[in-house]
Formats: C-alpha cells, sequence, structure tokens
C-alpha cells in the first residue's frame, strides 16, 4: 500500500450530499419523458424560470405575445401530432387569456394542457389578496375536460400523467393544470424523484367497436338508396387516412367534408360531393357520420338543410357514446374509435359489397359539375378593386400547385367562401375556426403548424380576423417561420361601406380605410407586400412562400363585397320593433 493510498483510506469519511432536484426540474423531467418536446406560452411570474430551465434542457419554448394565441398554437399542435399541445402561462391575468384557447381547443376535441403558474394557496383560499390572486382551478374546471393542482414536487409525475391521459384519451379536450409558485423551488432527492416520474404508456387506448354494433350499421347501409359518408375533422384527428380512404372507395359512398376533414381525400375525388353539399345533404336516405357531430354547422340534422323529418337515418361513428342521439335519433351508434371501426365497417363490406345505385352517384356528379361551372366565371373575375372570388381563385391555384402547405383560415367571407373555392388535397392541411366559429387563432395556429411540421403555412385572413392575434407576426418573424399570411382587407368587419347614421363616429364595423397590414410585417424584418389584383397577388405569394420567409401580403378587397356574417347571417336576431318609416 502506497503512503498515499493510505491516507486516502484513513481520511474521515464526508457523507455525500445526495443529488436534489426541484419542481421546475421534475415538470420538465416529467414532460420530455412523455415525448413532449415544446412548449407554447408567455413568460412571468412564477414561470419564468421554468421556460429558460426548459429551454436549456433542450425543449422548443416557443415565447408569444399573448397567452390566447400561445393557447390555440398548443391546440393545434395536439390536433396535428395526438400529442397534447402545452400552453404555459403566469398566473390570475395570464392564465385568464390563456382559458379561451383551453375552452376552444375542449370544444373543438383538440388534446391540449394548459399549464398555469398560480398564487399561493392559503393567501388565495383566505382572500387575503396576493400577487395575482385567483382560484384558477375552479374557474377553469367547466371550461376544460379534467383540472388538476399539484402541491408537492413528489406528486409533479403523477400529475402531469394524469393531464396526459385526461387530454388524450376517449374525446380528446383541454386539461388544466394548476402548479402554484412555491411548487417549483420544493427540493427532493433526485433519485426519488426520478422515480415519481410516470411514462404514460398507451395514452389514447384503442377502442374497438362491439361486433353487433357493426352489424347493425352494416344492415342499415345495405338498406341505403342514397347513402353519403360525412367525415368531420374528427376522422382527421384520427390519422386513419388509409382505412378511411378504403372505406369510401370500396363502399362507393359519395362523401361531404366538413371543413377541417377537406383534404383528408382529395376535394377533387370523385367520390366528393363537397361541391354538391346541399344535395347531398337533403337527398340522402343514410348518412354515416364518422368524427362529426350533429351540431349547428350540420343544421342538427334536422329542418330545411335535410330531407323530410325521418327519411335520413344517421349511423354515427364516435368515440365519446354520449354523443349519440344528441341531436337526432341515431339508428346504429358505433362507439369506438375511428381507426378501429372503420376498419370493422371494411372487413364487414367484404367481397360481395354493393355499389350504390348509379342514379344517386349521377345526380351528386351532375350538380357538383353544375355548380363547379357556375362558380367558375366569379374565380376568374378581373373587376378592380378584387373581389373575394377573384382573389380566392388565384389562392386556389397555388394551393393545388403547392399541395403541402398548410392553409389557415378564419374571417366571415373569407372563411366561408375559401372553405368553398379552396380546393385541399393532402389530410390536415386545413387549420380553421372550427366548432364555435372563433376568430382570432390565425397566427397561433400559423406558428404552430410551422413548428410542428416543418410545412410551408399560407394564412388566408380576413383583416378583423387578422386584428385578433395580429401582433403575433413579431413572433413569426422572432422565429423566422416560412408563414405568409395574406390579409383580405375589405377596410372592415363583412363590408367596409356602413356609416354612423348620427354622422359622429365610424360606424361600428369598419376600420380606417386602406390600411396597410404589409408594413405591420416590414417593422419586425418580414417582407410587405400590396396587392390590388389576382396577377399581382399570385405573384407576391409565390414569391413569399418561395422565400421561405415571413410574408404579409395586403390583398385590397372591394369594400362592398362582403355580405353580413358570410354564409351565416341568418344567425343574427333581428329586432323585434318594427322600424317607423
Ligand atoms: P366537425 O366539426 O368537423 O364535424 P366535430 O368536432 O363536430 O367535427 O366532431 C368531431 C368528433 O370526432 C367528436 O364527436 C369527437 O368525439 C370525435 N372523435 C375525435 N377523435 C376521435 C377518434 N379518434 N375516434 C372516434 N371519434 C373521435
Ligand atoms: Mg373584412
Amino acid at each position: 500500500m502506497t503512503a498515499l493510498a493510505k491516507i486516502v483510506h484513513t481520511a474521515p469519511e464526508i457523507e455525500a450530499e445526495p443529488d436534489l432536484t426541484d419542481g421546475f426540474h421534475l415538470v420538465i423531467d416529467a414532460l420530455k419523458l412523455n415525448g413532449i418536446e415544446t412548449i407554447y406560452g408567455v413568460p412571468g411570474i412564477p414561470i419564468t424560470d421554468l421556460g429558460r430551465m426548459a429551454q436549456a434542457a433542450g425543449m422548443r419554448v416557443v415565447s408569444f405575445r399573448h397567452e390566447q394565441h400561445a393557447g390555440n398554437a398548443a391546440a393545434i399542435a395536439g390536433f396535428l401530432t395526438q400529442k397534447p399541445g402545452i400552453c404555459l402561462t403566469v398566473s390570475a391575468p395570464g392564465f385568464l387569456n390563456g382559458l379561451t384557447a383551453l375552452a376552444n381547443a375542449t370544444t373543438n376535441c383538440f388534446p391540449m394542457i394548459l399549464i398555469s403558474g398560480s398564487s399561493e394557496r392559503e393567501i388565495v383560499d383566505l382572500q387575503q389578496g396576493d400577487y395575482e390572486e385567483m382560484d384558477q382551478l375552479a374557474i377553469a374546471k367547466p371550461l376544460c375536460k379534467a383540472a388538476f393542482r399539484v402541491l408537492h414536487a413528489a406528486d409533479i409525475g403523477i400529475g402531469v400523467a394524469r393531464a396526459i391521459r385526461a387530454a388524450c384519451s376517449g374525446r380528446p379536450g383541454g386539461v388544466y393544470l394548476d402548479l402554484p409558485a412555491k411548487l417549483f423551488s420544493q427540493v427532493m432527492e433526485a433519485e426519488a424523484g426520478q422515480k415519481s416520474l410516470v411514462k404514460v404508456i398507451d395514452p389514447a387506448p384503442a377502442q374497438r367497436p362491439a361486433p353487433e354494433a357493426i352489424a347493425r350499421a352494416l344492415d342499415v347501409l345495405k338498406s341505403a338508396r342514397r347513402p353519403l359518408i360525412v367525415l368531420g375533422k374528427g376522422a382527421a384527428y384520427a390519422q386513419a387516412d388509409e382505412a378511411i380512404r378504403a372505406l369510401v372507395e370500396t363502399s362507393g359512398i359519395p362523401y361531404v367534408p366538413m371543413s377541417m376533414a377537406k383534404g383528408l381525400l382529395p376535394d377533387t375525388h370523385p367520390l366528393s360531393a363537397g361541391a354538391a353539399r346541399s344535395t347531398a345533404l337533403k337527398d340522402s336516405d343514410v348518412v354515416l357520420l364518422i368524427g362529426a357531430r350533429l351540431n349547428w354547422l350540420l343544421s342538427h340534422g334536422k329542418g330545411k338543410s335535410w330531407g323530410e323529418p325521418g327519411s335520413t337515418k344517421f349511423i354515427q361513428i364516435d368515440i365519446e357514446p354520449r354523443e349519440m342521439d344528441s341531436n337526432v335519433e341515431i339508428v346504429a351508434p358505433v362507439v369506438g374509435d375511428i381507426a378501429s371501426c372503420v376498419q370493422a365497417l371494411l372487413d364487414g363490406m367484404g367481397q360481395g359489397w354493393q355499389q350504390p345505385p348509379a342514379d344517386w352517384i349521377d345526380t351528386l356528379k351532375t350538380k357538383r359539375e353544375a355548380n363547379i361551372a357556375k362558380m367558375a366565371p366569379k374565380l376568374m373575375s378581373n373587376a378592380s378593386p378584387m373581389t373575394f372570388h377573384a382573389a380566392l381563385g388565384a389562392l386556389r391555384t397555388i394551393v393545388k400547385e403547392r399541395p403541402d402547405a398548410i392553409l389557415v383560415n378564419e374571417g366571415a367571407n373569407t372563411l366561408d367562401l375559401a372553405r368553398g373555392i379552396i380546393d385541399m388535397y393532402q389530410p390536415r392541411k386545413r387549420l380553421d375556426v372550427g366548432t364555435w366559429g372563433i376568430m382570432g387563432i390565425g397566427m397561433g395556429f400559423a406558428v404552430a403548424a410551422a413548428i410542428e411540421t416543418g410545412k410551408p403555412v399560407l394564412c388566408v385572413e380576413g383583416d378583423s380576423a387578422f386584428g385578433f392575434s395580429g401582433m403575433e407576426v413579431e413572433t413569426i418573424c422572432r422565429y423566422g417561420l416560412p408563414v405568409c399570411i395574406v390579409v383580405f382587407n375589405n377596410n372592415g368587419i363583412y363590408r367596409g361601406t356602413d356609416s354612423d347614421p348620427t354622422g359622429r363616429d365610424p360606424a361600428t364595423t369598419v376600420f380606417v380605410k386602406d390600411s396597410r397590414y404589409d408594413k405591420m410585417m416590414e417593422a419586425f424584418g418580414g417582407d410587405g407586400y400590396h396587392v390590388t389584383s389576382p396577377g399581382e397577388l399570385t405573384r407576391a405569394v409565390n414569391a413569399a412562400m418561395d422565400s421561405g420567409r415571413p410574408s404579409l401580403i395586403n390583398a385590397v378587397i372591394d369594400p362592398a363585397a362582403g355580405s353580413e356574417s358570410g354564409n351565416i347571417g341568418s344567425l343574427n336576431p333581428q329586432s323585434g320593433i318594427k322600424k317607423k318609416v
């Protein structure tokens, strides 16, 4: 034994400090363990360091200018990836700003987790006036699918696991996770901390349909003379694209896509009845709903849009059993996940499947061709200023040439007309205002679409819709994202031509005339374009998308071209008092 070794050997033993971890690190480790790589948020007390540390730990942390847009980004990330999108906000006001997006995610069945810092329980519960005091958990609860609070660092793993399961399993939705400030600095032994984390196994388990339910559905389908499939955004979310295509093509049944299901099969598919939607709904005798709800967007399955009461039988595939009979009777409920249900229907059709009668297919084909022919000249219009149709005709060609670009779309006329005019060719490429018809999703969706998919994004925005999230062009520039925004600038909401009857103020629905939204993009280093004709619009969008740079095109639209509330003017209540003339 050497002298040195002897000294070491005889030195008094120093108790080694155990490795420590804390709430900050446990939250990050729990997310990473579950394959979550991106956080969308706005920093501030008490979560600023959480964002910093997450970035240092290799996560993508995308900071926005307002929580609502970070929340919308998280929600659509959830839709695109089937993993819960994470939104991180500060307490009370930041939390409230994120809540609209959380509620919207829940309404649209997008998996999302809103993680919010909060103030101290003891002070909040005694209402002693803490910094940003608010009982956030109680407020979030009715607006989301589930809400949890974690008080001890050792429970972070379970808290995150519960949040992930709640967001993804069954019908997906928004989840709130409340993390009080004190939690983040709580310390525990690293090894115990590591052991407390939970990797969620199979967060969205397959839910196979009962064989009787499939047999019943096939019996009803076989009896149909004029069958129709309606594809909803649940079908897009499910990523069962091949099975859905096979079901449509094997059955020979025409289909109508709901807005965000466009492109699941290309809109140009011979069985697409999208351009004959009214006829398809009204004249069908059996309708197979796949991930689509019979809510207002389908006139609740009754009334003028549909045939005589009782003349349409509904089969519905949905993961949520309580969706059945929510508006009208569902004669064949098929409860389960779409991939399993569609596959089971396909298997049940077997070899001897009879395609629908040719006269039904022909009726829809004739109607579709007539509608397309009627629309064609409007799309070619060279009127100055531009009509919505002419501008959308230009964009329609661009999307055809760039089918892998993601289209984000909001507005009133800009939304309703774009949905009908712009054909989609690939699944999950159209992101829009969804079930609520919410305005303000534009920039949040665009940022997440670019980040999650790496694809170019084309945002087609009404000037009013753009205003809700317009400040996020700075975010788009900061992260250098390939987002091309086209603002349909018609000087106002619906139209830019209203005036205040008293002559005092601008009308409630108009904006500053001839605004230059393109300058907003230039202010942050992106590219601005100002266009007044379809030809200029085409050149500008192509240049912007080729460059891959943040771009904004101010497209001047005739202020008189729009109609009140786009396609849904009938939802405006009318005054019960007759006007005296
Ligand atoms: P759209 O507005 O396009 O008609 P909705 O949002 O109204 O679509 O409907 C989507 C439906 O899809 C919801 O009822 C939801 O429960 C259902 N859903 C979502 N994901 C799945 C899935 N993986 N399997 C089965 N149903 C699903
Ligand atoms: Mg407008």
